[in-house]
This record gives C-alpha cells, structure tokens and sequence, in this order.
C-alpha cells in the first residue's frame, strides 16, 4: 500500500491539472475539497483489471473487461464535482461498470443507487463495494434508461454511457434543483457532457460542458 502513495499522490495533482486546464469549458477551476478527498481516499487499483493494475494511477480510461470502460480519474472527479451534490443527497447512477464512480458517490452522498446492465458487472461492483464497506450503495441490475422509480426523487443523476437523447423518463425522478449530468452525442456524433437542472416548471438544459467519449448507453433490446 505505501509503495503505491507517491502514484496516488501524483494522480490527484494531474486530477486538479486538468480541471483548471479544462475550466474554460465547464467553468470550475478547482474541485471542491470534499470531491478531492473522495478521489483520495478510493483507491483506483482495486477497480481496474489485474493486466492494468499499473496504470490505475494515469489519468486515462482503462478497460473493465466486456467492453466496458473505467472512466479518466479526472473526468469521475469533474463530474462528481458538477453534481454540487447538498447534504444527505439521494444519488442515481446509471452505469455502475467498474464501481469505482459509486465508490467516489458513496463518501459524499446519503444514499446511491446505480443500475447496471450487464450481470456480470454489476456482481463484481456489488462484491467491490461491499468489500470497501460501501454500505450506502445499491447495485441494481436493469436498464438504467428507466432510471430507478422505486427510490425516486434523486437529488442528482450521473448518466455514465453515452446516448443520442436523454432517455425521457430519468429528469422525473429528480427533485426540483436536482442536476442530472450526461454524455449526448450531437448530431456529428460528438458526445458532449451536459448539465441539466430540473427547474420547477420543467427541466432547463443547460448548456453543452465538454466534449467526452463514453461508450454506448444500451437500450434494453440490444
Ligand atoms: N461509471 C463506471 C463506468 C461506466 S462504463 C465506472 O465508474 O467504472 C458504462 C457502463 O454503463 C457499462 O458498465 C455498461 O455496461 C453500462 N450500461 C450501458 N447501457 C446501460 C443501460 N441501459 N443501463 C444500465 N447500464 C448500462
């Protein structure tokens, strides 16, 4: 464990790097310092397969195997960071993969909730999890494009896959001034994080935040 501090170290000096290199887009120069204590305290090397275990500390997605990805550290803290998540908040999270975002989400938040699609993903995130003491996460297996009803209204919603439009029935489960964050592919096929937030008259879409590459959101019938 201590041989793997300076590396841990280094990756949350590149994580703060490239939020204020990125702030031109999104806005924020630094994190706030509860998002880059979540982002210490979860060690990436557990959530990475054996093969990558080297490069759990570089900023840069790796593969989970399936063909699925673990997002860049530094876009997991951005994120988060978007959520502006208030005390004791309700979070869903659509695309658990590896677990690690829900790990991040479990220190800052009351509750998390995130769907997975894939069995086998989502059986190791749960074990993960669990192992790590995570007890504030539930790991559901389904279609995140229904969101999750059965414990709405979330404060936040983190859609971790990219899909060309929102699926409809996820900015209802948010509360009013709750913020749900997407990667949406524009009509050139270039994924954008965007940053909604649930107004009480309807949703206001705020505007594009950056370009990013998630792989796809399934729909149930692929
Ligand atoms: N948040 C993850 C990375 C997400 S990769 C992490 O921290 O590791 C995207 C994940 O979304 C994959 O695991 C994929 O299987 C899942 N996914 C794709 N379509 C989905 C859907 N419709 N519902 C739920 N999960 C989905």
């Amino acid at each position: 464990m201590k041989r793997a501090a300076a590396p841990r170290r280094a990756l949350l000096g590149e994580i703060r790097r490239q939020v204020r290199l990125g702030a031109r887009y999104h806005g924020r120069d630094a994190l706030r310092p509860a998002t880059l204590a979540a982002m210490a305290a979860v060690d990436r090397a557990l959530f990475v397969e054996d093969v990558d275990r080297a490069a759990a500390y570089d900023d840069r997605p790796l593969r989970i195997g399936l063909g699925q990805t673990i997002s860049q550290p530094s876009l997991v803290a951005l994120m988060t960071d978007l959520l502006d998540l208030p005390p004791r908040a309700r979070v869903l999270e659509i695309g658990t993969g590896s677990g690690y975002q829900a790990a991040i989400l479990s220190r800052l938040a009351d509750t998390v909730h995130s769907v997975e699609i894939v069995e086998a993903l989502a059986l190791r995130a749960r074990q993960r999890l669990a192992v790590l003491g995570c007890d504030n996460v539930e790991v559901h297996l389904g279609d995140g494009c229904a969101g999750w009803p059965a414990a709405a209204p979330y404060h936040a919603i983190i859609v971790t896959a990219a899909a060309s439009a929102l699926p409809p029935s996820l900015a209802g489960q948010l509360v009013d001034d709750g913020v749900l964050l997407a990667p949406l592919a524009d009509p050139h096929g270039q994924q954008w994080l965007r940053r909604l937030v649930r107004a009480a008259e309807g949703i206001t879409l705020d505007q594009a935040l950056l370009p990013v590459t998630f792989v796809p959101l399934r729909d149930a019938r692929d």
